[in-house]
């Protein structure tokens, strides 16, 4: 969600911050701009457009910027409609204060009042041009004021989420940036620093990095830099390694990157378990949980917190912990059990799974469960990411940036995850080795299989194509594949804007049902699982009201081919394990779709990729 690059260093900027801008557009936004403060004149320019970050250069053509301290932001509106003047940058009322800031800024409505009362005026809707009159109105160079602390100053008045950068034409030379709950990193190159929301914006100049606190400050000269807390008091700062290359957050031979993602998911899937999996000792080895081991062996109850498409592969965790490791589970949105008073008891361990370790209600509820004693896990695939530091342990996805908006390998990485969590925790609890073995075993499979669900991308173009111009689709499913569903209807909504509901199949008779007719497309996970004569009965009640049943099903079943209209083959495979490849074709239907109706598929309609507002 939005994207912030700011530099400080002896390379003209505008380049740089437009090339930072376009890594970024993967998170999603609406406008673009960029400010570049020229120190020879003293100038501060600021250039901002509507719509992509190409239309933004089609104007820095026209008039480009020079200065080699600058900022660049691409929005995605909370406050205010999408227009030029609520783009940022944005200045404060003469011009001095410039700054560029992710999520919002709760309390500003009074802020804005009060500082009109001291005659600031304001040009746009946005909460951030508060926060940079509120900037202007401490900042006083000649009173001890300087911009950093003036900063702070502001940012104690300040409740909600930021990640800004701030320049100031009092004080050329100097750029000065904070976060609290929103995402931010520090490239540290030489005489140079790069910052911005995530590495991807980085990687290309430097892999070392900042990261930084919430409520740190950080303030940044072409000789060095100091880190201190909103209050002043300095900190230590803590550098990391990027681990990213610049091959992982290319196109390559690939039209989109939601199709590289969903191609490489075999390959990921490899990584996210090397040397994980000790089949001969039916163990699995997470080094990330073995200092807390115990605990996890002897807890009494788990709780997963998570949205969106991490939300789905947080209920298969659900089904996995109770199923092997015969501990209660359960799984909620994190933004209700933030808010609903949750009830935490001894024993109780909290899972955030998320992919980019900043989901703000995921983090949020993270927050709720550790303040309320539990012990928490984090299941990220950003290395560094907030929820991997706020974790007491956790596992790392390891399949690589994920830049198609709509997740699809690391929806794979947190089953397979917490499919290992899992049996990490039933062989210590209860499980034989013997008995782990064989899941091991077979969990080592699914790569090759999914291979084989790949193949089959044509067919399931074909199938897509039928029902291209139908508006409303259902996908149900049972057991391990009622989350697959769900999966399958939000990855549709999310691309092709085709209106889907994802249930359980049994749900269907109690109301949907009334939604079918003729012709509407209902697509079922029907593998062989234990529910697999359940599910031919609830395709029997969709057939008999005229639905067309696409079936998802597995390999070899010609019961099948007798009720569905269209099926769609996986591989055999245990149910537990069944997710990993019956969520594939979902995800390819999903994407043709989109394509088929000629929609961006890698720019998304209202989507952001990390959302980090509430
Ligand atoms: N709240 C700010 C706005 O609406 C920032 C939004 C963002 O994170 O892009 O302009």
């Amino acid at each position: 969600m939005c994207g912030i690059v700011a530099y400080i260093g002896n390379k003209p900027a505008q380049p740089l911050l437009i090339e930072g801008l376009k890594r970024l557009e993967y998170r999603g936004y609406d406008s673009a701009g960029i400010a570049i403060l020229d120190e020879t004149t003293g100038s501060l320019d600021v250039c901002k457009s509507v719509g992509r970050v190409a239309a933004l250069e089609d104007k820095l053509e026209e008039a480009p910027l020079t200065g080699s301290v600058g900022m660049g932001h691409t929005r995605w509106a909370t406050h205010g409609s999408v227009t030029d003047i609520n783009a940022h940058p944005h200045t404060d009322d003469t011009g001095t204060i410039c700054i560029i800031h992710n999520g919002i800024i709760e309390n500003y409505a009074s802020l804005r009042t009060l500082l009109e009362e001291k005659g600031h005026t304001f040009t746009s809707e946005t909460d951030t041009e508060v926060l940079a009159n509120l900037i202007a109105e401490l900042h006083d160079p000649d009173a001890d004021m300087d911009l950093e602390s003036a900063v702070q100053a502001a940012l104690r008045e300040v409740t909600g989420a930021y990640a800004i950068a701030v320049m100031s034409s009092h004080e050329p030379g100097v750029l000065v940036c904070a976060r609290k709950g929103s995402p931010l990193i520090v490239g540290v190159g030489s005489g140079e620093y790069i910052v911005a929301s995530d590495g991807s914006a980085i990687i290309a100049h430097t892999a070392q990095a900042i990261t930084l606190d919430d409520y740190s400050v950080i303030r940044l000269t072409r000789d060095g830099f100091r880190t201190a807390t909103i209050d002043n008091v300095a900190l230590t700062p803590k550098v990391m390694q990027l681990e990213l290359d610049l091959s992982q957050i290319e196109l390559g031979a690939y039209e989109h990157f939601m199709r590289k993602e969903i191609f490489e998911q075999p390959k990921v899937l490899r990584t996210c378990m090397k040397g994980r999996l000790d089949r001969h000792e039916g163990k699995i080895v997470l080094g990330g949980l073995m200092s807390f081991a115990k605990e996890l062996v002897k807890s009494k109850r788990v709780i997963l917190g998570a949205q969106g498409t991490a939300l789905h592969a947080a209920m298969i965790g659900e089904y996995l912990l109770e199923d092997l490791a015969k501990i209660p589970a359960e799984c909620e949105y994190a933004s209700e059990f933030r808010y609903r008073n949750p009830i935490i008891e001894e024993g109780t361990v909290f899972v955030s799974v998320s992919q980019s370790g900043e989901t703000i209600d995921t983090l949020s509820a993270l927050h709720e469960a550790k303040d309320r004693g539990a012990l928490t896990l984090g299941v990220v695939n950003v290395v560094g990411s907030t929820i991997s530091r706020e974790t007491d342990a956790g596992v790392y996805l390891r399949v690589g940036p994920e830049i198609g908006v709509a997740s699809t390998k690391a929806f794979i990485g947190q089953v397979c995850v917490l499919t290992m969590v899992s049996l990490f925790m039933a062989r210590r609890r209860l499980m034989s080795p013997e008995a782990s073995a064989r899941i091991i075993a077979e969990l080592e499979t699914v790569p090759d299989l999914m291979e084989q669900v790949l193949e089959q991308d044509e067919h399931i173009k074909e199938v897509t194509a039928k029902h291209i111009d139908r508006e409303n689709w259902l996908f149900l499913g049972r057991g391990y594949n009622y989350p697959t569903a769900l999966e399958g209807a939000l990855k549709l909504k999310e691309i092709s804007y085709i209106h889907a509901e994802g249930m359980p199949a049994a749900e269907m008779k109690h109301g949907p049902i009334a939604l079918i007719d003729e012709g509407m497309p209902v697509v079922f996970i029907a593998n062989k699982g234990p529910q697999y004569d359940k599910v031919l009965s609830n395709i029997s009640e969709v057939k008999s009201r005229g639905g067309h049943v696409i079936a998802v099903a597995t390999e070899g079943d010609t019961e099948i081919r007798s009720l569905a209209d269209d099926v769609l083959e996986v591989p055999e495979v245990s149910d537990m394990l069944s997710p990993m490849l019956t969520v594939v074709p979902l995800q390819l239907m999903a994407y043709h779709a989109a394509v088929l109706r000629g929609h961006d598929v890698d720019k998304p309609r209202n989507l952001a990729k990390s959302v980090t507002v509430e």
